[in-house]
Formats: structure tokens, sequence, C-alpha cells
């Protein structure tokens, strides 16, 4: 099988295993957060219509929405930045986030599972999730540019 009809036709069962129906914006979505990530919706909006014209930016919100929901994309938005939208899901990594130009990386737990903190008081609450962003200064933005 091609490998483009081999990539669709795995979309089409990601998209079935959580009972959405495939649709050529849904496919289109998974497709461009395959190969990128962290981006935002308007580079996913750019990166759809890229190859699909004819797909709305109100498509691609509703799509986002729609895949966010059914657990197949994962939507993180560090403090201060735009929401971004990644196909790593379940394996509860974390993201290290630079404080000059905002570039994202992933950092696997160190855990490995959640919550990977534990709380001094839990105050009787079932905790299933530490959220955890780090927060630095990219390797790019710490040398200082030679001009
Ligand atoms: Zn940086
Ligand atoms: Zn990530
Ligand atoms: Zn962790």
């Amino acid at each position: 099988m091609p490998y483009v009809d081999r990539v669709t036709s795995d979309l089409e069962a990601q998209l079935r295993a959580v009972s959405l129906r495939v649709t050529r914006p849904r496919l289109a979505v998974l497709a461009a957060l395959r190969d990128h990530r962290h981006v935002d919706t308007d580079t996913v909006i750019s990166l759809v219509r890229a190859d699909h014209p004819m797909v709305s930016h109100q498509a691609v919100y509703d799509v986002l929405r729609a895949l966010t929901d059914a657990g197949l994309v994962r939507r993180i938005q560090p403090a201060g930045a735009t929401a971004r939208y990644e196909t790593r899901v379940g394996d509860n990594h974390h993201h290290l986030v630079c404080r000059t130009c905002g570039a994202i990386v992933d950092v696997p737990c160190a855990v490995g599972h959640a919550p990977c903190l534990t709380a001094s008081d839990d105050h009787g609450y079932v905790i299933d999730e530490a959220e955890v962003v780090f927060w630095g200064v990219c390797p790019d933005c710490a040398t200082p540019r030679s001009s």
C-alpha cells in the first residue's frame, strides 16, 4: 500500500476507534498534527488549507475541539501563550517552554504516569493529574547573538 494511503487508513482507524465519523477535515487536521508538533490554531489552519482550500476556519476550530474532546489530540496552553495542539497523547509527558522565543519541546515524565507529583495535602480530593510546565531559556536564546 502506498505511504499516503497507509497513513490515511491509520488516521481513519484512529477516528473510528473513538467513534468519530471519518471526514476530510478531520483527516486533514490529524495529518497536519502528525507532522507538526505543538502548533497553534492558525498554523493548523494554514497547514490544512494548503492542501484543502475548501476547509473553512470554523471547520478547523470544530475539528480541533472534537478531536481534543475525543482524546486523539492534546491541547496545551502554557501561561501567556496561545493554545497548541499535538497528537502525542496518553503518555503524561511534560513541556519545556522558552521564556524568550516561546519554543516548546517535549520532556518525558520522569515518573511516567499521572499524577507524578504528590500533593503535601490532598484535602480529601482524588488527585489524578499534576500539571507540570518547565520554563527556561532555550539554547538559541541563551547564546548571545554576534552581530
Ligand atoms: Zn528561545
Ligand atoms: Zn508535547
Ligand atoms: Zn511527570
